[in-house]
Formats: structure tokens, C-alpha cells, sequence
């Protein structure tokens, strides 16, 4: 997409900056409605998409079959909402449904336990982390550290992925880095 497509993208949003993260992260904090609408319209500015294979190994979502190859034994499959609402800004049953009806999809696609989750963008706050621990036994945060002795299992820190081992090193040496 142009510069000046984003440009104007970005002021349709009504916010100044229009890289990439920016537009993103205002995205994000629309209301689900309001978010699909900007959704179809970005799709629209952005013209006819044709992806290579490259290209789709690398962005395209897993399926459920890829979920449910995965081992067990090394991958846990966390919930992280159903359309990833900020859920601080959500009224109460629309927040019960967002966390209760992501883990019991999940569930039933993958058709095992769904135990963690993890808060989009991070959000939580007392109300959130009530509803998420009365269906989750865990959730992480985006607060990137070690997990402390006696941590709440409803705020835990994480290290996210990495995409090479030196690069996972470092992290866990230097999380905040
Ligand atoms: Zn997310």
C-alpha cells in the first residue's frame, strides 16, 4: 500500500501517524462492528492481493488441522479471545462471551482441554482477570519477564517466541531488551 493511501487510511481513522504499527494498534481498540467496517475498507484500498506460496507459509493462519497436528506434549494451545476485543472496554456479558465462547470453540476444534490464555494486547484489569479465571486456569500478560516466585497464575509474565535459538537466548538473558 502507498504512502499516501496510508496517509489517508490512517486520517479516516482520525489519527496523525500512518505506519504501519500505528494504524494497527487503532484498529485494535475499535469496537468489533466498527473494526470490520475499516477491515473491508483497508482490503479495498489495498487492491487485489496474490500472495505467493512463500508468502502464505508465512502469514496464513494455522488451520484446525495444523492445531490439532501439533504434539501436546511440547504445545499448549491457549485462548485469546474470540475476536480480540480489548476486554477492559467491554461490557460484562459481552466480555463473558468473548472468553467463554473462545475457549469452548477452541475446545471443541481441537478437542482437548483449554487451560491458558492470554489477554489481547495485553488488557486486563481486576473484572477481566475474574471472568478469564473462571474459565482458564492461566493467563499471561505482555509484561516481558521471568515468572517470579509465588506469581499470580492470572498475571504472568512471558518471553515471547523467538525465531531462532540465539535469538530466544537473548531474550531470556535480556527480556527487556
Ligand atoms: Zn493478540
Amino acid at each position: 500500500m502507498q504512502d499516501d493511501a496510508k496517509r489517508g487510511f490512517a486520517a479516516e481513522l482520525g489519527i496523525q501517524r500512518f505506519d504501519t504499527e500505528s494504524i494497527v494498534q487503532r484498529l485494535k481498540y475499535l469496537p468489533h462492528a466498527e473494526r470490520k467496517v475499516f477491515e473491508i475498507r483497508l482490503r479495498t484500498l489495498s487492491g487485489p492481493l496474490s500472495p505467493s506460496a512463500a508468502e502464505r507459509l508465512a502469514y496464513d493462519l494455522m488451520s484446525w488441522e495444523d492445531l490439532k497436528a501439533l504434539d501436546p506434549t511440547l504445545i499448549s494451545i491457549g485462548g485469546h479471545s474470540c475476536n480480540h476485543e480489548i476486554l477492559t472496554r467491554l461490557d460484562p456479558e459481552h466480555l463473558e462471551r468473548e472468553v467463554a465462547e473462545c475457549k469452548s470453540r477452541l475446545e471443541r476444534e481441537i478437542d482437548a482441554p483449554v487451560t491458558q490464555f492470554c489477554y489481547p494486547d495485553g488488557a486486563y484489569n481486576a473484572q477481566v482477570a475474574e471472568c478469564v479465571g473462571r474459565h482458564f486456569e492461566l493467563a499471561v500478560t505482555t509484561e516481558k519477564h521471568c515468572v517470579p516466585r509465588n506469581p499470580s497464575p492470572l498475571q504472568l509474565p512471558r518471553i515471547a517466541t523467538a525465531e531462532t535459538l540465539a535469538d530466544l537466548a537473548w531474550r531470556v538473558h535480556w527480556p527487556n531488551g
